[in-house]
């Protein structure tokens, strides 16, 4: 969600005529989008905005701008602890409108008619944005739709609806006129956003479910490919997977927060099913969409969990079911009513944390195995974070393919032709390595060969 607002608050930034920069030191602006959901990123965010303040002492000209969920949850204290913030945004839509109004009232001399600074600003503007907003050859391939903003259900570990309110679903129009300037910017991959994403209903016909939006979405002209994150067990009826079977362009993925296997922990947690309920679920998935990926989130060591409360989970995880785990060490948050329940002595909960990754680890590998040999369709990132001479991509099951750069790579090509076929070689826990085979302009297209690149027989 926090990735959405940001892409959001980019595009006003350059619709007010700014450039985007990832380097802070050459922003006149810098704005920190933050993000509470753990403690962790919560001290995170406060140290990068000690850090920041080196920038106004060498340039008191420069703004400093936070906006997100801590911003909205210490408004005033922020004030207190990091007095040399100009700005402080919350999360509601009103806030970032104020937001991206502020962007362009500090932009006077903007006009409309004026040519871009430089022709970089401009292809960002022309491209739309990354999710972290730093705009490249391929960020404007996946676009976030936001169609829900909010929480109404109160688990009594998750700061969200104390930070981001209630429920607040957009229009099923408003929605569908987001997508169509997405594809038109060239998207090809649409994810619907929302923070219980498959609880919408149109607030003006609440007869349309989740189902039905996703029909709508896929039935637009040029959509190539389409996901939602994040989703809720309880929510998912058998209607709504029944429809998602007919939509060809989903991404065979859903993800699924378990929290936990135990029932006990499951009702301490209000997460509103049983494990047998959430096991319903799954059935609905292995019934229509059997080829589909399970992913999910976990938390160990939840206040009053028992050594065999965690076993609940880790036999759950055990089963093979998911085919990625997003799993965290239980983080209490202020303002929460799990905050103030007696907690899980550290060492206890890390040594289930280690024993939980250990079992699901091997899930994710057996799950990546089961694609040596085979050839998929994935849609390029870029350039590897950790090896400028290969290429990342994500499978249509979100797994990351690492593969070395074909000798006639360009990234105005590559973006131009952004889906690869990635021969599978080797798999790890964490995604695949293989060969690029082929590059297409369309995801249905057969797509053109694409050259092997020469073996480094140094680097082997
Ligand atoms: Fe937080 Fe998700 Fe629970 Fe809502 S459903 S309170 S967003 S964990």
């Amino acid at each position: 969600m926090n990735e959405a607002d940001s892409q959001y608050i980019a595009d006003r930034a350059t619709a007010a005529g700014y450039g985007i920069t990832a380097d802070p030191t050459k922003a006149g602006i810098v704005l920190l989008n933050t993000c509470t959901v753990r403690d962790n990123a919560e001290t995170r965010a406060y140290g990068r905005m000690g850090q920041l303040r080196a920038l106004k002492l060498a340039d008191p000209t420069v703004k400093l701008v936070v906006c997100g969920c801590l911003a909205e949850q210490d408004r005033d204290r922020m004030r207190k602890i990091a007095p040399h913030v100009d700005a402080v945004f919350g999360t509601s839509i009103e806030d970032l409108a104020r937001l991206g109004d502020t962007l362009a009232a500090w932009r006077p001399d903007f006009n409309d008619d004026e040519e871009y600074a430089d022709e970089r600003a401009l292809l960002e503007h022309m491209g739309g944005n990354a999710a972290d907003c730093i705009a490249d050859a391929f960020t404007h391939l996946r676009a976030f739709v936001t169609v829900q903003r909010g929480c109404s259900y109160f688990c009594t570990f998750c700061i969200v609806p104390h930070v981001r309110g209630r429920f607040d679903h957009h229009p099923m129009h408003t929605i569908l006129d987001g997508v169509r300037a997405r594809i038109a910017e060239g998207a090809r991959e649409i994810m619907l956003v929302g923070q219980t994403v498959n609880a919408w209903r149109d607030p003006e016909n609440t007869d349309l479910d989740f189902g039905d939006l996703c029909r709508a979405v896929a039935a637009l002209e040029g959509l190539e490919r389409l996901t939602f994150i994040s989703p809720h067990p309880k929510d998912f009826t058998e209607k709504i997977v029944r429809d998602l079977q007919d939509i060809p362009h989903l991404n065979p993925r859903v993800h699924l927060p378990l929290q936990s296997g135990s029932d006990a922990m499951l009702r301490r947690m209000n997460r509103k099913y049983t494990p047998e309920q959430y096991q319903e679920k799954v059935g609905f998935f292995r019934r229509y969409l059997p080829h589909w990926a399970i992913t999910t989130d976990i938390i160990v060591g939840f206040p009053g969990e028992t050594e065999e409360d965690f076993r609940s989970t880790l036999e759950y995880c055990a089963n093979r079911t998911f085919s990625q785990a997003f799993m965290f060490v239980y983080s209490p948050r202020r303002g929460t009513p799990a905050a103030g329940w007696e907690q899980v002595p550290a060492d206890i909960a890390t040594e289930r944390f280690k024993r939980l990754v250990a079992a699901q680890d091997a899930s994710c590998r057996a799950y990546h195995e089961r694609k040596i040999g085979t050839t998929v369709r994935a849609l390029i990132q870029g350039v590897s974070r950790k090896d400028r001479k290969k290429l990342a991509a994500k499978s249509l099951d979100n797994v990351t393919m690492i593969a070395p750069m074909p000798p006639d790579y360009d990234a105005q090509l590559y973006a131009r032709e952004p889906w690869l076929d990635v021969r599978v070689q080797s798999a790890f826990t964490w995604g695949g390595v293989g060969t690029i085979v082929r590059r297409a302009r369309r995801f249905g297209d057969e797509g053109t060969a694409v050259e092997q690149p020469i073996l480094d027989l140094a680097a082997l």
